[in-house]
């Protein structure tokens, strides 16, 4: 099968031909049919973060396809299936995370595309618990998206509590951007999105934000003060200055909530603002199994709306400089 793989961190991908995996007892096998790039997938190829992966591997947590082959211990009625092989490829199922609810803390989880390999491929193997289905009503180049922009963007909503009537401060919009505009609007809150460039800006307008800062020409610290501060700013830019601009954005009370993960990132916060505006800092990864079914509820009854392009596989190594280079509105999707 053809696969695009990392084989040594820093270097481009390579696209070749591997051996299609043969799935073990408790996995599928999935005919992939589409797969978001995300920004994590980069991540993993530079080796950036603490915990690296282990090359040669094969990215990819947004993966959308057909289950085609089980394991000896997964029923057969499960081919045909579509299913999204998202971040949180596995997890122990008995751990106190994983029984409360907080199965992506697990420390035994693997990840997809990065602990295991992922879905920028023709076909990946993943565990039959852990995969989700995907509705009918939900075409599978929206539904990749959906599997870690959508969820991790929902779930960080949900992180910080937004109630209808708060502010919520969006720093970076694009492909999980986006989404994360939508799902504050969902939850009620007034949505002040922002970004250096005009074009995603105009994109979180038109999907429902309330106010819009280009950081480029205006201070959004003083964009956001004026507006009475945000109760939740939600950081998806991987720039670390960016968590600085979110946290002075803050009104007392105000949670900043932390997604991107800026390689080598470190956020110094100021004591005395913290304790005396009653301030949470807090990270949010990814959703659960149950955060991505609702994800897909919402799209399915017309909730929200996924901005994507699409791209071939071939064309991964440019995906990916058009991703750094600011050139991607919201997300990339390969089509196979
Ligand atoms: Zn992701
Ligand atoms: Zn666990």
């Amino acid at each position: 099968m053809k696969a695009a793989v990392v084989t040594e961190f820093g270097a481009p991908l390579t696209v070749q031909d591997i051996p299609t995996p043969v799935p073990g007892p408790q996995q599928v096998l999935v005919k992939i049919q589409t797969c978001g790039v995300c920004h994590t997938d980069i991540h993993a190829a530079q080796g950036d973060w603490p915990a690296k992966p282990t090359v040669p591997f094969v990215p990819g947590h947004e993966g959308i396809g057909i289950i085609e082959g089980v394991g000896s211990q997964v029923s057969e009625d499960r081919i045909g299936e579509r299913v999204a092989i998202a971040w949180l490829g596995s997890a122990c199922g008995e751990c106190d995370y994983c029984v409360s609810g907080w199965e992506t803390l697990c420390e035994k989880q693997e990840n997809s595309g990065y602990s295991i390999d992922g879905a920028y491929a023709e076909y990946a193997v993943a565990d039959s618990r852990y995969v989700t289905r995907v509705p009918d009503g939900i075409s599978s180049f929206d539904a990749a998206p959906l599997t870690c922009a959508g969820v991790t963007t929902y779930k960080a909503v949900k992180v910080g509590g937004v109630v209808p009537a708060q502010r919520v401060a969006i720093f970076g919009v694009g492909g999980l951007g986006h989404m994360a505009v939508q799902y504050a609007r969902i939850a009620g809150g007034f949505v002040i999105a922002v970004d250096i460039e005009d074009e995603k800006l105009e994109l979180a307008r038109e999907l429902g934000a309330d106010h819009t800062v280009n950081s480029m020409t205006t201070d959004p610290v003083e964009a956001i003060r004026a507006l009475g501060g945000a109760d939740v700013a939600i950081v998806l830019a991987v720039i670390p200055s960016v968590f600085d601009q979110a946290f002075r954005s803050l009104r007392r009370g105000g949670r900043l909530v932390c997604v991107s993960m800026p390689a080598h990132g470190v956020l110094p916060i100021p004591i005395f603002e913290a304790v005396v505006g009653g301030i949470s800092v807090l990270g949010s990864i990814v959703g659960t199994r149950k955060d991505l079914r609702e994800v897909f509820e919402l799209h399915e009854a017309g909730r929200t709306k996924v901005s994507a392009v699409s791209r071939k596989l071939d064309e991964v190594n440019e995906c990916f400089d058009d991703l750094l280079g600011g050139r991607v509105t919201a997300r990339q999707v390969f089509e196979f």
